[in-house]
């Protein structure tokens, strides 16, 4: 279990969280919505240790995040970040080795079956790619190879940033369709943050909306993405349709 218990952040003077409590759903997709500016990315900063709160705390399974060993917590919490340096001149395979750094011991390279990468290689449909520089891939490419990277850590808890932004239709729900199937398959626990409302809709178990700096409302889809709710916190017109299809949000 991952949470955080009345925490307050600031940036410099800038106030973000007062008092903030939180805890992630075990093996479900939660989705955190919200304005631009409101405190989503600075969340997940706290809860992967980028961030150090100024008061509260942060636990996983019980413990404060920062007594744990770093290479421990790499074992349970994997992030993929919303804008990822890119590592042009290394390749798809070597990066992917990266992930599996916390299983190195002091003297001893990861002893881990070659095998369980090309597994997440193949499960990514990347396999074909493990030869290529980062630099010679696409955006939808590159998106996957981060995901086996982070997957190559073998975590409890999944971290995604916005992690369709830069893909386009069909790369984006064929990467939402692939942690679904990650989700069911391995019980894997994900937290992502998603602008679309009708992704975090169709993909979510779990949403919480995120305004300034609060949340202000947490639950399952189609109790937080109501025509009220999204129009105050989001300053917009829309009505929520609902067909055979699903759910669906409609701005105007
Ligand atoms: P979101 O991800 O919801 O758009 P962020 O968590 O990135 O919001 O930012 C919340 C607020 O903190 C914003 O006002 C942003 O400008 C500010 N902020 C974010 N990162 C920093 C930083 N490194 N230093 C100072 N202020 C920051
Ligand atoms: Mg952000």
């Amino acid at each position: 279990m991952l949470e955080l218990n009345n925490v307050d952040f600031s940036y410099h003077n800038k106030n973000i969280f007062n008092g903030l409590n939180f805890s992630l759903q075990d093996n479900k997709i939660t989705t955190i919505i919200g304005p631009n500016g409101s405190g989503k990315s600075t969340l997940f900063k706290l809860l992967t240790r980028s961030e150090k709160a100024k008061s509260g705390e942060i636990k996983l399974d019980g413990s404060d995040i920062w007594t744990i060993q770093p290479r421990d917590f790499a074992k349970k919490v994997a992030i993929v970040h919303q804008q990822n340096q890119l590592y042009d001149e290394m390749t798809v395979n070597e990066l992917i080795k990266m992930g599996r750094l916390p299983y190195n011991s002091l003297f001893e390279n990861d002893q881990t079956d070659p095998e369980k990468l090309n597994k997440i290689l193949n499960y990514l449909e990347i396999e074909p790619l493990k030869n290529k520089f980062v630099s010679e891939l696409s955006g939808g490419q590159q998106q996957r190879v981060w995901l086996a990277v982070a997957l190559a850590q073998e975590p409890e808890y999944l971290f995604l940033d916005e992690p369709t932004t830069y893909l386009d239709l069909h790369f984006q729900y064929r990467f939402l369709k692939l942690l679904k199937k990650l989700n069911r398959d391995q019980g894997l626990s994900i937290c992502m943050i998603l602008h679309d409302l009708n992704q975090a809709l169709q993909f979510s178990d779990q949403v919480v909306l995120l305004n300034q700096g609060e949340i202000k409302k947490i639950g399952q889809p189609e109790e937080v993405i109501t025509k009220e709710i999204i129009s105050n916190n989001f300053k917009i017109d829309c009505e929520v349709i609902k067909t055979d299809q699903g759910v669906f949000l409609r701005q105007y």
